[in-house]
């Protein structure tokens, strides 16, 4: 029997042993957020070090980082073969609103072909995944077709705060020629999808001040300029008539949809009716001349987040109120960057401002969006990989959102990075009733085991 037949067998054969184990990993409320979880954290590490230790690792570390620890593993027994870094996190979301959950988060529950839990999905099953690839070929074959490297970071769910450091100081460790992250959803069941693009994002915050105390509007209105009516001309200065930001030089760096990747995006199984109805919004809105896909994945926009200012409470009050403020946040495509786009808009609203009143705006955060080499032969490895494993053609999709690691890890590294996802579109990751399909789970371990086998075919 040809050696990848007996791998597959393996998972086919061990599948409910598999499940138990990410049952017991997922057992540890590893939530980076709240300190009173800090020990979990490491307990969290700890247990997937000690699993990986049993999987014929060559080393298996725990990295210790200003905050949470990450694990790291390393085979390398494939001479003369390519090298994958394979990206994950074992910290997980808070689980708040308790109440919500049908079974609780950290005691995982098998209902509907589903396990049920905090991380099953975001990202300790996907870890997972990868970690039972790599035994079905070390119990079958002996060892990987590839050398392999894995990374499963503590604080992914809390901005990955010391990720540049520990990619920084462990370079030479994490040398690859390839990288591969787990941490997303694919299109839609059954539908094998690699994330080609991520945006980004600039998040501002504006305070528009006028008088130094909220002012009787009968004695004072129409005298001194109202905070709220001068925020409210600002905000809406934002956009054009056919959707378009109207902040100057906003467009200037945005990469154009080529005509390929947007028939590929037309052709997508997408359903815009429910999409619309699962938003409770009347009706679809954006930028003119694109498709809600193409404005959500590859097209800047930009949203006013929260506004606030004058009198709230029930009933009338009649004031001029001292000032009024808004949070406005862009979701940025490549090559535009944060600081850039953060200028233009500073540099937009102080414009736009009215006379009689003082303006002041402070940039949140940032994060750069990426955009994959598709020309890159190992995306097409990765697309045969994929279908194998599910027996469809592998699309090519984008996120609307961002994920800052991607990027860090594409630059700190200077390599093609895979997003290969096995979430599903409706998951609940960060809700309550976190969930994982169980047999996408199961094709998703055959993939990652066809995806090292597939790399194994490439020059390193
Ligand atoms: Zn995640």
């Amino acid at each position: 029997m040809p050696a990848m037949q007996n791998v597959i067998d393996f998972i086919d054969t061990h599948r409910r042993r598999f499940v138990d184990e990410l049952v017991a990993w997922v057992r540890i409320p590893s939530v980076s957020s709240d300190p009173a979880h800090a020990q979990d954290v490491r307990r969290s590490a700890e247990h997937l070090a000690t699993e990986l230790r049993g999987l014929g690792a060559g080393r298996v570390e725990i990295w210790p980082t200003a905050g949470h620890p990450a694990v790291f593993g390393e085979w390398r027994q494939a001479h003369g073969k390519p090298t994958l870094l394979v990206y994950g996190h074992h910290d997980v979301q808070p689980v708040d609103p308790l109440g919500e959950w049908i079974s609780p988060p950290f005691e995982p529950a098998q209902r509907e072909g589903r396990l049920w839990g905090r991380g099953v999905v975001d990202d300790k099953g996907q870890v997972h995944i990868h970690a039972k690839a790599i035994e079905s070929f070390v119990k079958t074959v002996g060892k990987l077709p590839i050398n392999l490297k894995l990374i499963v970071e503590g604080e992914e769910e809390i901005g990955s705060v010391n990720l540049d450091a520990l990619l920084h100081d462990h370079a030479a460790d994490l040398a690859s020629d390839f990288v591969c992250v787990s941490d997303t959803a694919m299109f839609g069941r059954g539908l094998p999808s690699l994330c080609v693009g991520l945006r980004g994002l600039s998040y501002v915050e504006l305070f528009v001040e006028g008088p130094s105390l909220d002012l009787h509007s009968g004695s004072f209105g129409g005298a001194v300029m109202n905070p709220v009516n001068a925020l409210a001309k600002m905000i809406a200065s934002l956009h054009d008539e056919g959707g378009r930001v109207a902040v100057a030089g906003f467009y200037d760096d945005v990469v154009a949809l080529g005509d390929a990747e947007r028939k590929q995006i037309a052709s997508l199984p997408f359903d815009e009716q429910s999409w619309l109805r699962s938003t409770g919004a009347p009706a679809t809105w954006g930028e003119e001349g694109y498709s809600t896909l193409e404005r959500t994945w590859a097209r800047p926009t930009l949203d006013c987040c929260g506004i606030g200012g004058g009198f709230q409470g029930e009933g009338a009050k009649t004031i001029i109120p001292a000032r009024a403020s808004a949070k406005i946040s862009c979701r940025l495509v490549p090559n535009q960057e944060p600081n850039d786009i953060a200028r233009k808009l500073t540099e937009h609203l102080r414009r736009v401002a009215p006379p009689g009143v003082r303006v002041r705006i402070e940039t949140l955060h940032g994060a750069r969006p990426y955009l994959a080499p598709t020309d890159h032969p190992v995306y097409g490895v990765a697309q045969r990989a994929f279908s194998k494993a599910f027996g469809k053609p592998t699309v090519f999709i984008r996120e609307g959102g961002s994920i800052p690691f991607v990027r860090t890890i594409a630059d700190a590294t200077g390599k093609p990075c895979l997003l290969m996802g096995f979430g599903q579109p409706d998951e609940n990751a960060h809700a309550p009733n976190e969930w994982l399909d169980l047999d996408n789970y199961l094709l998703g371990i055959k993939s990652a085991a066809y995806l090292y086998d597939e790399i194994a075919t490439m020059a390193p």
